[in-house]
């Protein structure tokens, strides 16, 4: 990697880089601009809540998290209650969702005593604020920190990933009358950004890519594709369950969902890489098919709304709204709503599960 001298933006390293090698391709420039260990979006900051970029959905309410903690305390007995157990998640953000997690472990004992929480984390400064929540809010269960699921420990199993898969570089492909062309990032005169396009080659490895039409625009990532592979072989050779939750369609489909948002506005990925955070939709249906090829039982995508339904997110709210303020019942009622809700998370964001061969369906699926 070429490393910029101290004081450079982000851009600048950028800049430089495509003066050096040519047109980034779009998973390069994407990565760069979130992951640069000293300059990348999630290196610099703490995003997330209403002072930050975008809220998740753990950051929207503790019923959340609680009720994902519910449903692998029953995965984890069904998997024969194994000690210990592995309890992975990527991409933590604030540590907030594994914090609720671990509470609602406390109301199976012998679940929580099995737990070794693992996180795997690229940026140090979230590391750090994970460290914080975590340390202040949960439990002693013990707790490290990887750059990787290859550092994490062998043995039995249970995986969360929120939003976490929308951060993972993609490629774009366009059909044209001439073939495929890659999407580049390149730099004009003024040096601005710009996207330019490669010379026509081979289809790209996408099913949605049979079905093109010449305009249609194909994502594809290969970092998403390769860590379900890892994860489902891992599950299927260790016994195991991994859900993942984030925004994507249930179908293979062409589509460009590269997107940038600051501030909760939607923005322009070319402008100021490095200060709003990179996303694309996450497409589940081929996720899914690699999970199965690797001999993972797969559930979903479901929808997050009926997903939290069928965990109980009804009961949970109606519980909490108990002997509470008018004001503080009306936070619950909005934050449901907020989380299950077409006009909110309720039907963009998907669920889906993989196991190990040979468990029940998994709690909602
Ligand atoms: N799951 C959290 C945060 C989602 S934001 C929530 O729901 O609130 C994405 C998270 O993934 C951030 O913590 C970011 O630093 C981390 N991340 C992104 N790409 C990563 C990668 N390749 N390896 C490890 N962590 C990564």
């Amino acid at each position: 990697m070429v490393e910029p001298a101290v004081g450079s933006s982000l851009a600048d390293h950028l800049r430089r880089r495509i003066a050096l090698e040519g047109p980034l391709s779009l998973a390069v420039y994407m990565e760069t601009a979130l992951l640069h260990p000293r300059l990348g979006y999630y290196a610099t900051r703490d995003p997330f809540g209403q002072a930050g970029d975008f809220v998740t959905a753990p950051e929207i309410s503790q019923m959340f998290g609680e009720l994902i903690g519910a449903c692998l305390a029953q995965v984890w007995q069904e998997m024969g209650r194994p000690y210990p157990v592995r309890l992975i998640e990527f991409g933590p953000g604030r540590g907030t969702l594994m914090a609720d997690v671990l509470r609602a472990a406390r109301h199976v004992p012998d679940f929580l005593s099995a737990i070794r929480v693992h996180l795997v984390e690229a940026s140090p400064t979230l590391r750090a604020r994970q460290e914080e929540t975590l340390r202040t809010r949960a439990s002693d269960a013990p707790i490290e920190w990887h750059g990787h699921l290859g550092e994490v420990p062998e043995g039995p199993l249970l995986v969360v990933a929120n939003e976490f898969f929308d951060a993972l570089p993609i490629r774009q492909y366009r059909k044209s009358a001439e073939g495929w062309r890659e999407r580049l990032v390149d730099v004009n005169e003024r040096g601005d950004f710009v996207f330019v396009h490669s010379p026509p080659q081979s289809a790209p490895p996408s099913m949605a890519a049979e079905s093109a039409a010449v305009g249609d625009v194909i994502e594809v990532s290969s970092a998403a594709i390769g860590l379900a592979d890892t994860l489902a072989r891992r599950i299927v050779d260790s016994r195991g369950a991994a859900l993942v939750i984030d925004y994507g369609p249930t179908e293979s489909a062409p589509g460009d969902s590269f997107q940038a948002v600051h501030r909760h506005r939607f923005a322009d990925p070319l402008i100021a890489p490095g200060e709003s955070d990179l996303t694309a939709h996450v497409d589940f249906a081929a996720l899914n098919r690699v999970a199965r090829d690797a001999g993972a039982d797969v559930f979903g995508p479901m929808a997050q709304g009926e997903f939290l339904r069928r965990l109980g997110i009804d009961v949970r709210a109606e519980r909490l709204s108990r002997d509470v303020s008018p004001a503080r019942a009306a936070e619950v009622a909005a934050a449901r709503a907020r989380l299950v809700e077409a006009t909110g998370m309720g039907t963009l964001f998907k669920a889906v599960a993989w196991q190990s061969p040979g468990l029940a369906r998994p709690p909602a699926f």
